[in-house]
């Protein structure tokens, strides 16, 4: 079987990550979109609401399931048996960052944990979960950059802080 994981923060899914698991969907037999579970990162939301967030919004994907792990990434996939890790690439400022992490998962793995990279689409090039945060705090419409269900439990979050 050709599965792959696709292991990111997601806090929370943007269109950006929702093309990323719709191309890497089409390339793959099966697709495992895992939240990390960083204790380092200040999180607006929950491991298991951005799980939720991802299961709802993957619900018509019947190749993707969603999941969530602590730890090393190459310690998760070899318990899952997957040998691929996808990631996004969408600039320069991304690559240094994301060769970094796949040549160590390659050495931490003994080569068993390889990573293929998906390019952004041109029209998400410019989006992150934190640069939709920061313009949901100051009421900005996000609406462009996340699926609608997702903008409401983020101006939500916005609204109890
Ligand atoms: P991290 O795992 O670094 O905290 P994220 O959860 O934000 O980052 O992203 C997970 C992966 O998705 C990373 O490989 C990131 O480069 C990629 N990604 C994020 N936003 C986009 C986007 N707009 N287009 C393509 N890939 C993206």
């Amino acid at each position: 079987m050709n599965d792959a994981i696709y292991p990111g923060s997601f806090d929370p899914m943007t269109l950006g990550h929702f093309d990323v698991i719709k191309r890497a969907s089409k390339m793959f037999d099966s697709l495992t979109v895992s939240v990390l579970d960083n204790k380092a990162k200040n999180a607006l939301f929950s491991v298991e609401e951005r799980v939720n967030i991802l299961r709802e919004a993957t619900k018509d994907l019947p190749n993707v399931t969603v999941d969530s792990f602590s730890g090393l990434l190459v310690d998760y996939a070899r318990e899952k048996n997957i040998h691929i890790s996808v990631r996004g690439l969408r600039a320069i400022t991304d690559f240094e960052y994301e060769l970094q992490i796949a040549q160590t998962n390659r050495l931490l793995s003994k080569g068993m944990l390889d990573t293929v990279f998906l390019t952004t689409s041109l029209e998400y090039a410019y989006l992150s979960s934190s640069g939709v945060k920061e313009m949901a705090s100051f009421g900005g419409d996000i609406s462009p950059c996340v699926p609608d269900f997702v903008a409401k439990l983020v101006y939500e979050k916005y609204k109890n802080i």
